[in-house]
């Protein structure tokens, strides 16, 4: 059976009482179909199914409560009249409170009365009291229970209230008994898990003995059991794409002879890490494979990607193949272009290079260089993926600093290859480093390598938080700083995107620093500046030409000149700490002790404190990143662009991080043996929620 037959796939409209005025409220929930209703799940529960002893009551509950009336009288006078009603229960006495006042009311809370109320305690004048609680008169013997279920409590929005909720999420929950059909395969929800209806009817309609705490906290197995399936339907959804591209899309396989690796290895001043190693030697058992690689390479700051990626781009040129390598800044991708030929050219490799601000003469020659069978390696920025670009053979797309860019330019690059059916490679490297959590929810149709080592020789920097007010004790540390032959950054932010009134606050700066600082040789760079203009200044500074550069967030990614060991970040408490870390990662290149600080504007907001805070205890960036998404959610972490594909409805793929394992495994066993109940699998979960992963 599939789900268009037991009518859960059909629109809410299809519901008794549901026009197209509730239709689009119920849409701003995300509810459209029936099936959706069903998925909905209650943000907590109200206890009416028994009494609690008024004794017990504690301020804050909702509770059903059961007594007799002792007195009522009005109190107060004119606009704030209200009616009191004491009742007990023979543990304790509560006082009913009620302000809108109607006809009958004093005569139902007569004295002796029998009364069941429902409402919050909250503690008043004269002990605990319940203001405007539903009431009934109890007649006789009649049971006082009022449920005999607990009480769901949905997320809901104008228009529509809890009644409505629960009339029609009990409407559709019929169309589940008749028959949804269970699409968990066997083996993966383990024993102790219920089964999907079980699961449904107890989130929706638990018994009074459920476990509510669990409930709420979404440990309960019954939530387990939806958040299971959901993560199962979000891996599919993600991990199809891959399938897809590996059964319809060949890679040219890209084994080589080492020869140009051997010698890049032997030409560099350092040896790499273990960790880098292992990247690398992951990264060359991919290209060597006709499937093409789907990598996200994460190491943090000054981990030391960029001789990975160049070692990537050496494999495919011994193979008579190109390497693209596309950096999210202007600046980011001058470096690497100057970091790639001084590697490369030695080795007799072609490096040429694109950027969207080339004048047009320019463009055109390397536009031609590209296209031909000389040219090794293609540094740019985005400007690689537009139209006009033709490789030659474009064997590996490496792109740099991946959180800068969305998803769909992703893709876009992957389209360059040869023909529609061979794709190049693709790796992908990001600083910003993601728990292991998120990057399989996020990056779900990635492999993911991690270069979980430094260098040897780096010492952490030490970061201080100092208020702008002390500005003059930081700038004299910057020129004593510089004084002693070391180097520092000046970093101005503004929370305006701008790029303009960012240049105006640095150049503002720059101006003041100068004359403060006379003694220091102080540079500026700035997005609003030409690239030969900046590339000067930089390479000024990375020469030790200037002690002092004073630089907007264009610094933020990706450049490396080791001798600059301090950096004074202005406006601190407006970024976030993804973008701090960047920024500060900066420092700490060489083997002198580094520092930051942070010239944050006084007061700072709770969160602000709290945010700093992070980054004054810890230079992990892992740490770092669990912090952040803690604080902010996932968009800070993998840019905002890309949010919205990864909301949860019931999993939390934090809290949930034990399934994970389990769901890639089944994820990957279903995709290959089993298509058709992965698709249905999506379709309940993601349904058209699945933009993401599909070209
Ligand atoms: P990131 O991972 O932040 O992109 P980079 O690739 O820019 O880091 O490397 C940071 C610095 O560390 C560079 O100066 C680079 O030459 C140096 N480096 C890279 N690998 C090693 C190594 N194994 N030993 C010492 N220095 C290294
Ligand atoms: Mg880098």
């Amino acid at each position: 059976m599939n789900d268009a037959d037991t009518g859960l796939t059909q629109p809410v409209t299809g519901l008794r009482g549901v026009g197209a005025r509730l239709a689009e409220r119920l849409a701003k929930l995300g509810i459209r179909t029936v099936q959706d209703l069903v998925l909905h799940l209650p943000l907590r529960y109200e206890d009416r199914t028994r009494p609690q002893p008024i004794g017990s009551l504690l301020p804050g509950q909702s509770v059903l409560v059961q007594g007799e009336v002792m007195l009522t009288d009005l109190a107060g006078g004119g606009g704030r009249r209200r009616l009191l009603c004491r009742i007990s229960d023979g543990t304790g006495s509560l006082t009913l409170v009620f302000f809108r006042l109607y006809p009958g009311l004093h005569a139902r809370l007569s004295k002796g009365v029998q009364l069941a109320c429902f409402g919050d305690v909250r503690p008043g004048p004269a002990g605990l009291q319940m203001a405007h609680p539903e009431i009934r008169v109890l007649h006789g013997g009649e049971p006082s229970a009022e449920e005999d279920r607990l009480t769901p409590v949905y997320p809901a929005t104008d228009g529509v209230n809890q009644t409505t909720l629960r009339r029609l999420i009990e409407q559709a929950m019929q169309f589940v008994r008749a028959g949804l059909p269970d699409l968990l395969p066997d083996g993966l929800a383990g024993p102790g898990l219920p089964g999907l209806l079980e699961a449904l009817e107890t989130v929706h309609r638990p018994t009074p003995d459920c476990d509510i705490e669990a409930m709420q906290a979404g440990t309960h197995p019954a939530c387990r059991r939806l958040a299971l399936e959901e993560l199962l339907a979000h891996q599919l959804s993600l991990r199809q794409f891959r399938y897809q591209a590996r059964r319809e899309r060949r890679a040219p396989v890209l084994r080589g002879d080492h020869r140009l690796r051997r010698q890049l290895i032997a030409s560099l001043p350092f040896a790499l890490t273990a960790a880098q190693q292992r990247v690398a030697d992951q990264i060359g058992t991919d290209l060597a494979r006709a499937e093409p690689m789907l990598r996200l390479v994460q190491g943090d700051v000054g981990s030391g990607k960029t001789v990975v990626a160049a070692l990537a781009a050496l494999q495919a040129v011994e193979c008579g193949q190109q390497a693209a390598v596309m950096a999210p800044t202007e600046l980011l991708a001058e470096q690497h272009y100057q970091g790639f030929r001084s590697w490369l050219e030695p080795l007799e490799v072609e490096v040429a290079w694109l950027s969207g601000k080339l004048p047009a003469a320019q463009r055109r020659t390397m536009l031609e260089r590209i296209a031909s069978a000389d040219c090794g390696v293609v540094i740019g920025t985005h400007a690689l993926f537009q139209d006009q670009v033709r490789f030659h053979r474009l064997g590996l797309a490496i792109i740099d600093e991946q959180h800068r860019f969305g998803v769909h330019q992703r893709l876009a690059l992957r389209e360059k290859g040869q023909d529609a059916e061979v794709q190049p490679h693709q790796m992908i490297m990001t600083a910003t480093p993601i728990p292991r959590t998120l990057a399989m929810t996020a990056y779900a149709d990635l492999d993911v390598s991690v270069i979980d080592e430094l260098p040897p020789g780096r010492t952490p920097v030490t970061t201080v938080a100092i208020p702008d007010g002390r500005r003059g004790e930081v700038m004299a540390r910057v020129a004593e700083a510089c004084a002693s032959g070391q180097q520092a950054y000046w970093v101005c932010t503004l929370i305006e995107e701008s790029e303009q009134l960012q240049a105006q606050a640095a150049e503002d700066t720059v101006a003041l620093l100068r004359e403060a600082l006379p003694t220091l040789r102080t540079g500026l760079v700035h997005g609003r500046m030409k690239s030969v203009e900046k590339e000067a200044v930089m390479a000024d500074f990375a020469q030790g030409r200037l002690d002092l550069l004073v630089a907007t967030t264009v610094i933020e990614v990706g450049v490396n000149v080791p001798n600059a060991s301090l950096m004074v970040i202005e406006n601190p408490e407006r970024l976030g700490l993804a973008q701090l870390h960047q920024l500060r990662g900066r420092v700490g290149r060489g083997a002198t002790s580094s520092s930051c600080v942070l010239l944050y504007q006084a007061p700072l907001t709770e969160g602000a404190r709290a945010r700093l805070g992070v980054l004054r205890r810890t230079t992990d960036g892992f740490e770092i990143a669990r912090q952040d998404l803690a604080h902010r959610g996932p968009g800070e972490l993998l840019g905002t662009r890309q949010t919205g594909d990864w909301q949860f409805r019931i999993a939390d793929p934090e809290r949930d991080a034990d399934l994970l394992d389990g769901v890639r495994q089944v994820a990957d066993r279903l995709l290959q043996q089993e298509p058709e109940l992965a698709d249905a699998l999506i379709r309940r979960w993601v349904g058209q929620r699945q933009q993401y992963g599909r070209v």
